[in-house]
């Protein structure tokens, strides 16, 4: 009899946790798991900011996807995902045609524009690790032309850093360019003082809906690093020349810049919206058990699938935290179906969250209790390394993981 093929879409966190969750579930003989991932690597979201600043190199960020799955249960193939077509079950590739018996999409975030004109034309976006490196080679780029250039033609908006969003991936991005800017500094011989990093955040204070003591705290810390803070001010434009916020009802202001960085929110893959499913902004209102609603053989987990937290009667939000959890629901649950058992609902447990200011200081809340500085920072470092072990065992985490403050 034929076995019956899992199909799993994306190896970020959600879908890696799923097939090495299922390899260890499943004999040989059970399924064919099978996985597409674009690159032959996978690579740590969560510390993008660090390559995209600098602090960490784009390699440091990344492993080969071979390291961690058993290619005697599991099929990898590199290829880009084009259309899925969840009538039909079948998912095109620029590998060809793939049928399924059990879909998992798991194909993870873009950075959300909000129709805000010229963001996709004039800003970057921590999106992934080349779009990081990017990020880092045009601003020292930017650092390199201005210190070379004759003196009388020096256009120091080169030196003028826009950082969209006060979120997460804006204060984390911030911390680790207010460490590196110095470093620039002293390779380019430009004076500190030439150069502005300027957050541009729409709410009325940073990290909205964080625990304010703490927001006062990473302001503090970060102000003193020579970061700037526009609040209440949302980017409405971006050009060639730099960005249009909003000051006032009728007021704008125009910050001249050759670098904007747009961390303000994320959604689900566009390729979602090209199903049959619904969605809002390619986020996907999954079933208590990871299912895409009235289909009984697709399973969506990470950034693309959309939870309410029914305590709080809102969203849980798109974090890696919960991804993992949901790749290991959906692959019990997969495991369940294939021994026709029902399925279980998919309940976060979440430990809390901690945001970096720079690789030595941090802000969190973690099991109810708040911390700050070096404490904070080690636990940053203990989560980093906890998600490489879930994924990869010690070899992965000795390998990979982060270890300067042990
Ligand atoms: P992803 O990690 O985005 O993985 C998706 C995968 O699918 C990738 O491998 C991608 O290459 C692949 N893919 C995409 N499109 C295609 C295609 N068409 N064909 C083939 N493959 C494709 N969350 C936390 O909990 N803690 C943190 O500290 C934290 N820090 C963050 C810092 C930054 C800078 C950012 C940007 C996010 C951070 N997050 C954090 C959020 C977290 O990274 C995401 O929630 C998480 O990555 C979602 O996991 P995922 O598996 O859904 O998708
Ligand atoms: P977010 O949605 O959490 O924050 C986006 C910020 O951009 C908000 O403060 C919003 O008010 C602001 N914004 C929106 N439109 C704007 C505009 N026009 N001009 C200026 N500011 C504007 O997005 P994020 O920070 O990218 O985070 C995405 C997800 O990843 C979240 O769930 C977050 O918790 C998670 N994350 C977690 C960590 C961590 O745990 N350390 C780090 C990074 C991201």
């Amino acid at each position: 009899m034929k076995r019956p093929t899992i199909l799993v879409l994306g190896a970020g966190y959600g879908g890696l946790m799923t097939v090495t969750n299922l390899q260890k579930k499943l004999g040989v003989n059970e399924a064919e798991i099978v996985l597409i991932n674009k690159n032959s690597y996978h690579y740590e979201s969560t510390w993008l900011h660090e390559a995209a600043a600098g602090t960490l190199e784009p390699s440091e960020v990344r492993y080969d996807i071979k390291d961690v799955i058993d290619q005697s249960k599991v099929n990898f193939i590199q290829a880009e995902v084009t259309k899925i077509d969840v009538d039909e079950k079948v998912v095109l590739s620029t590998a060809g045609e793939h049928t399924y018996d059990y879909l998992v999409i798991a194909l993870g975030f873009e950075g959300e524009t909000f129709g805000i004109p010229g963001l996709e034309e004039h800003a970057f976006s921590i999106a992934n690790v080349l779009a990081a490196r990017r990020i880092r080679d045009h601003i020292e780029y930017q650092f390199s032309t201005w210190a070379t250039e004759p003196e009388a033609e020096r256009d120091d908006s080169r030196l003028t850093f826009v950082v969209g969003g006060a979120g997460f991936t804006g204060i984390e991005f911030l911390g680790e360019l207010a460490n590196q800017v110095p470093v620039w500094c002293d390779a380019y011989d430009v004076p500190r003082e030439k150069v502005r990093v300027i957050c541009v955040e729409a709410a009325p204070m940073v990290l909205p809906g964080f625990d304010p003591e703490l927001v006062d705290y990473a302001v503090a810390q970060l102000e003193s690093k020579g970061i700037e803070f526009s609040i209440g001010t949302p980017l409405v434009e971006a050009t060639e020349e730099g960005v249009k916020i909003k000051t006032g009802e009728e007021e704008f202001k125009f910050i001249e810049t050759k670098t904007v960085v747009w961390a303000a929110g994320v959604r689900g893959n566009r390729l979602i919206e090209e199903t049959n499913i619904e969605s809002a902004r390619a986020r996907v209102r999954v079933e208590p058990d990871l299912r895409a609603p009235g289909r009984e053989d697709v399973f969506i987990v990470g950034d693309c699938a959309f939870m309410i937290n029914e305590a709080e009667n809102r969203p849980y939000p798109p974090t890696a935290q919960i991804a993992m959890q949901q790749g290991q629901q959906c692959a019990a649950n997969i495991a369940s179906l294939l021994a026709k058992k029902p399925t279980t609902a998919f309940v976060p447990d979440l430990k809390g969250s901690v945001c970096s200011l720079g690789s030595d200081d941090a802000i969190g809340v973690v099991f109810g209790k708040k911390v700050t500085g070096g404490t904070a920072s080690f636990m940053k470092k203990m989560v980093d390394n906890r998600a490489l072990f879930m994924v990869g065992g010690l070899g992965l985490t000795l390998k990979k993981g982060k270890f300067d403050l042990l």
